[in-house]
């Protein structure tokens, strides 16, 4: 039963993990709890570090968020009907892939989840959010990066293959919303737009949210333009610098840790209890999509919360 009441309580200060390879010339992961939440700081592939998720029959589910009041899960790609470079539980439509295939995804998620419907959205790696108010899935999606709902028992399903999936919740109001964070998105603000269509449309204070950021693309495998570095800069301000990393060698290009960059735009937004997977979609391929590690030719995997 789903009392909408305990908010997580903040941890104390705690190192979970520092190390050090003098034979590389990489920094070591740092992850650290303060203020309640996780804090990772790499530029080494977070992969199988820190699982801060739960895995339970082919799903990953956040500790922080109670699923008597938020079912919701992290689909892997094992479990479905599509073949080849989509194998198995892809969820893109236009990828290539077989649109029965992608279809009959859809229905075994939806039955995993328990949940009465699925609604979606096109993502168009904006900060456009869409209110969700019934189950009726029009057949041209609304172009938006963000979903919010308080209508029972939908569920909003997002898809990624590296981008960053956000799902945050307010037990006070009993609220949902989810944002899709590719780097455009994080620099459009995306999931600090999700919060404030929370506050505005429903009331929610950002201070009652928990936040799960999800499996995405590390800050070691995440190699960008100098565009992306300095548009995160001008998005998000000094604070941007913990997700901007330098070039792992000194002929190299920068790194972002997009995770990190929308912990920190999460934080801006006044959201204090946030939960991050650390795991990472390139160098997990076995178990999620990566556009970046399976050179754009793959599937999605579907991030998927409705409330109870
Ligand atoms: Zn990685």
């Amino acid at each position: 039963m789903c009392l909408h009441t305990a908010l997580t309580k903040p941890q104390k200060p705690q190192t979970y993990a520092e190390r050090h390879d003098p034979r590389s010339a990489k920094h070591t992961i740092l992850y650290s709890v303060t203020k309640g939440h996780l804090t990772a700081l790499s530029t080494r592939c977070q992969s199988a570090k820190l699982i801060a998720m739960e895995r339970t029959s082919g799903t990953y589910r956040f500790n922080t968020l109670d699923p008597q009041c938020v079912p919701h899960a992290v689909f892997t790609r094992q479990g479905g009907v599509s073949t080849g470079a989509y194998s198995a539980l892809n969820v893109g439509f236009h990828v290539g892939d077989r649109e029965e295939a992608v279809r009959e995804n859809h229905t075994r998620i939806q039955h995993q989840l328990g949940v009465a419907a699925l609604r979606w959205v096109k993502q168009v790696h904006g900060a456009q959010v869409a209110h969700i108010v019934d189950g009726h899935q029009p057949a041209e999606p609304i172009a938006a990066d963000g979903m919010i709902t308080t209508a029972a028992g939908i569920g909003l399903l997002m898809r990624f293959a590296d981008c960053v999936p956000i799902i945050l919740y307010d037990p006070v109001r009993h609220v949902l919303g989810m944002a899709h964070a590719g780097w455009r998105g994080t620099v459009a603000g995306v999931a600090p737009a999700v919060v404030q269509a929370m506050g505005h449309t429903f009331g929610s204070d950002p201070a009652d949210i928990i936040a799960g950021i999800g499996p995405a693309i590390c800050g070691a495998c995440y190699e960008v333009g100098p565009e992306v570095t300095t548009a995160l800069r001008e998005a998000l301000g000094p604070a941007a610098e913990p997700a901007l990393l330098p070039p792992p060698d000194p002929d190299g290009r920068p790194h972002v840790d997009l995770p990190a960059a929308n912990r920190i735009a999460l934080e801006g937004a006044g959201v204090q209890h946030i939960e991050v997977a650390g795991i990472c979609t390139a160098t997990s391929t076995g178990e999620f999509y990566s556009h970046r590690a399976e050179a754009g030719h793959t599937g999605r995997f579907a991030v998927v919360a409705a409330l109870a």
